[in-house]
């Protein structure tokens, strides 16, 4: 029987509600959008919508294992228990650490800090939100004393003018994206301005795209500020006046005359900022009349701006403005974090970075060191902040430290200069991993592996980007012998001789203590704390079952939470004041030059979340970018001998990987764009972490993982070619680069290779192994090295091989349509060598809507063929589009690149 739960996305940091119709018996599940859940009224994006796809068992870790051999949990446990001991006796209390992810829910993060900072002693504890959100934080608590996000995602509704720096929203964040469109679309004053060095998606609906120059923000804001200092509004009421919020600066802030004589230092002249952001003056000029005139203002960044070497200073240089004009903490304005991660913010509440304390208390502070120990009951507490991520894989591969436990995440895909991260973990003495999958970069490199639940399995709390607490809640019992993320850490942490502090017998244990820990000692006489939700310390098992969505704080004040923060104009600040922070610009540390002379920008991609381990499970959502991507301007593919939808070669000074080229103007020249997801699971040298410079920020320490220099070139290649298989294939055997993707009824191997095989189908049968009855269908053109075949059993075709001597090769939309046949017509049988369909056969094209499985060829015989004017009839007439909206943009651009 179906039963419903609702739950919460395990993606990005919108945090959306889900409905999820489960049928336990098939382990199946029907998702949709809760349309009770705030941050997402019923919307789901293409990743969301796409969640029932990725619960299969196949790839999943589901026993714990010591050195490959599959052991009990009693021993996997000792055996992590009595090493990292064995460690800290030999080597002292920092030879270990922990590595987390903003994946873990608040509760496994809450436990995981307890066990490190609180009873090992050390807060070598820090996470992969560290290249998430760590600039934010930092930016934070400069200007406010706290790591507070003033707005929320209601204030969309209100705002007049939203500011979207550094942030593909329309990918990376789509429900919120969706939302601002609307937002716009209903409020005829509304305007959108896209500060991106790229035009993304994001700038469909954009009324001004400002596309700087890599790294000049902070150039760009400083400026506003002294725009701001300048400007006189004229009103009705009041005749000319300044822009500036004068009474606020003077009663509720400090700093604004040094922030603002740094600012005017060199940002006064706005042809020299223009100069400095490559912008054009009449844009830049435009966009701080915008700012000046509109008072319901909201700036909302992300990535693009945290993940910078001078990070923190842009997060203060954009909330300097709002500062100034008094535009925080009421409705539709203020500046507004969109993390990344959804738990992002819920490991901030649990100071789930190696600097940070739990409860959003601090090492700087030793009240809070001693606060903490006492209601720990430690006398072992870490005194100060530990490795941040760089610092903590330079001391792995220094051997500084000996033993490190990771935690949900698969660093040696995703951390900067990653082949090095991959070769401190191959030495390090003691590598444990816990995950829920079985084979990732990082798990292949573990000593012990620790079989985690799944997100269907999990059950516990995660924190959105507005602060919204929301339960994530188990669908199914976990699989195999996989155990909740607190467990195991628990379980070790019990072994390791701290048995009564790490007694938990469910996950709202820890809630209770957690909430019980954010509400203790937070008051006027101690100093208050932002993060509270001391009214949960008392929470019932059956309370935490049914807890609601809601928005911290929740305390005495205000049982039912609150929306925003600083209403009241009080900062957590000593004085109780905001902090204007004089910023003075840096550029990037590592500029282009001769050798590396363009500049390398990576982010996410619309349908893909981190490193694949669980969307490219879902075969639709690997059809929309299949290969691992390189943006380039057509200027410089030309400049640099490539081709557009040829393969490359990128280089920088740390390392190298291949790419499928896409020429693009939406590229600035000079900058090439990669996206973060691929591993070595997928594609042969896919991992754009490879390339990407460690430099860090040096407030946050978090990496500059936006501008690298780099040299791109072609990659010379014999042959190209592509397999359809219904089968599994071993694709590391097939040639030098090879991309492996996922479809519904098949896997696709893109492949090229350096040397030509003497005799093609020889080739392909050591590598396809024949089964009895199979027919093989050829086709051979040796002078231009075309090569084709097709193996079948009766009319069934089971694979599909295309080679040839240039890129130029067949469709394979509709190559693939077939491998979903069981019966193939004669036409269809007939046609398939040749690549193209017959005119009587389907051929949908290029997947553009995700959602609804419509691809490009059924859009634009619907444009033509039935006479659409719009995206919004595209929808009305195929659907596409009408449920994410993700790619609307991609839709709107079929009609502007009429065919
Ligand atoms: Fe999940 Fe998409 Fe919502 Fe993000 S926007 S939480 S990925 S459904």
């Amino acid at each position: 029987m179906n039963k419903t739960i609702t739950t919460t996305c395990p993606y990005c940091g919108v945090g959306c509600g889900i409905s999820a119709e489960v049928n336990e018996a098939h382990r199946s599940v029907n998702i949709s959008g809760d349309i009770t859940h705030p941050a997402n009224f019923g919307r789901l994006c293409s990743k969301g919508s796409a969640l029932g796809e990725t619960l299969t068992l196949t790839g999943r870790l589901l026993e714990p294992s010591i050195n490959g051999q599959q052991t009990s949990w009693d021993i996997a446990l000792k055996k992590v228990a009595n090493t990292f001991l064995e460690m800290i006796n030999r080597y002292g209390q920092n030879s270990v650490a922990i590595y987390g992810s903003g994946q873990l829910l608040t509760e496994d993060y809450y436990v995981a800090n307890k066990l490190m900072k609180g009873f090992i002693g050390n807060a070598n504890i820090d996470t992969n939100s560290r290249l998430c959100m760590s600039s934010s934080v930092a930016g934070h608590k400069r200007a406010f004393g706290s790591d507070t996000v003033p707005c929320c995602y209601a204030d969309f509704e209100n705002a007049d003018l939203f500011i979207l720096i550094g942030s593909n929203a329309a990918w990376c964040h789509p429900v919120s994206y969706q939302r601002i469109r609307a937002a716009k679309e209903n409020n005829p004053r509304c305007k959108v301005v896209v500060i991106d060095p790229r035009r993304t998606s994001t700038c469909d609906i954009a009324d001004l795209h400002l596309p700087l120059a890599s790294g000049t923000d902070a150039i760009l804001w400083n400026g506003l500020l002294h725009y701001l200092s300048c400007y006189q509004l004229n009103s009705k009421d009041s005749g000319q006046h300044s822009v500036l919020n004068i009474d606020y600066i003077e009663q509720y802030t400090e700093g604004f005359a040094e922030a603002l004589a740094a600012a005017s230092a060199d940002s006064h002249d706005i042809e020299q900022i223009a100069y400095q952001c490559q912008l054009s003056v009449e844009a830049i000029r435009c966009f701080y009349q915008w700012f000046a005139e509109t008072e319901k203002v909201m700036s909302l960044y992300s990535q693009g701006i945290n993940q910078s070497a001078s990070g923190t200073d842009k997060v203060n240089a954009i909330i300097n403005c709002h500062l100034a004009t008094g535009r925080l903490g009421q409705p539709g304005m203020g500046p507004f974090s969109l993390t990344g991660q959804p738990n992002a913010m819920g490991g901030r509440e649990v100071g789930g970075l190696a600097h940070q304390l739990a409860a959003h208390m601090d090492f700087t502070n030793p009240a809070d060191v001693d606060r903490v120990a006492r209601f720990w009951q430690t006398n072992t507490i870490a005194q100060q902040g530990g490795l941040s991520a760089i610092e903590l894989f330079e001391a792995i591969a220094s051997g500084k430290v000996k033993a490190v436990w990771i935690m949900g995440s698969n660093p040696v895909v995703s951390l900067p200069d990653a082949d090095r991260v991959k070769q401190a973990l191959q030495q390090c003495e003691f590598v444990v991993v816990s995950d829920c999958i079985a084979q990732t970069d990082t798990t292949a490199l573990a000593h012990v592996l620790l079989p985690a639940q799944g997100w269907s399995e999990k059950d516990g709390t995660v924190t959105n980007s507005e602060r919204r607490i929301s339960r994530q809640r188990a669908l199914f019992k976990s699989a195999g012998n996989a155990k909740p993320d607190w467990w195991i850490i628990s379980q070790v942490a019990q072994r390791m001789g701290y048995e009564s502090a790490f007694s938990y017998q469910s996950a709202v244990d820890i809630f209770r203590e957690h909430a019980s820990l954010s509400g203790f000692e937070n008051d006027v006489e101690h100093g208050i704390r932002d993060f509270d939700i001391s009214l949960f310390a008392n929470i019932t098992e059956k309370e935490y079952q049914q807890l609601k969505p809601v928005q911290w704080p929740v305390n005495p004040s205000y049982p039912a939470g609150k929306e925003r923060f600083f209403d009241n104009q009080m900062f957590f600040t000593p004085s109780g004041k905001a902090q204007f922070i004089a910023i003075t610009p840096r550029l990037p540390v590592n500029s282009p030059n001769n050798e590396y002379p363009l500049v390398l920008n990576t982010g996410r991609l619309r349908d893909q979340w981190h490193t694949m381990t669980r969307t490219a499970l879902a075969s639709k959502l690997n059809a929309h970018r299949p290969e691992p991507w390189l943006e380039v301007h057509p200027e410089d593919v030309e400049n640099y001998r490539l081709q557009d939808q040829g393969l490359a070669v990128i280089v920088s000074n740390w390392g190298s990987m291949h790419a499928r080229v896409h020429s693009t103007e939406t590229q600035k020249k000079g900058h090439v764009f990669i996206p973060m997801h691929w591993t070595e699971q997928y594609a042969s040298k896919g991992r754009m972490g490879a390339l990407v410079n460690p430099v860090v920020d040096p407030v946050s320490k978090q990496p500059e993982c936006k501008h690298t220099p780099v040299l791109i070139k072609s990659y010379l290649a014999q042959w190209y070619g592509f397999i359809l298989c219904r089968f599994e294939l071993d694709q590391t055997k097939l040639s030098d680069y090879w991309v492996k993707n996922r479809g519904q009824h098949f896997y696709r191997y893109e492949l090229a290779g350096g040397t030509l095989p003497e005799d093609w189908q020889a080739w392909i049968k050591t590598h396809l192994v024949e089964t009895p009855n199979a027919q093989w269908q050829e086709y051979k053109d040796g002078s231009t090295g075309t090569y084709r075949a097709a193996l079948f059993i009766d009319n069934r075709v089971i694979a599909i091989v295309c080679i040839a001597s240039t890129i130029n090769l067949p469709e394979r939309q509709w190559l693939s349509s077939l491998l979903a046949k069981d019966n193939l017509s004669k036409s269809e049988r007939l046609t398939l060598l040749s690549g193209k369909p017959a005119a009587d056969q389907d051929d949908t094209g290029k997947l553009i809507c995700s959602c609804f499985n419509i691809g490009e060829k059924t859009i634009k015989a619907a444009i033509s063929g039935k006479g659409l004017k719009s995206y919004q009839e595209v929808g009305q007439c195929l659907k596409a589009g009408t449920n994410c909206g993700s790619c609307v943009p991609e839709i709107k651009a079929l009609f502007k690149n009429r065919f």
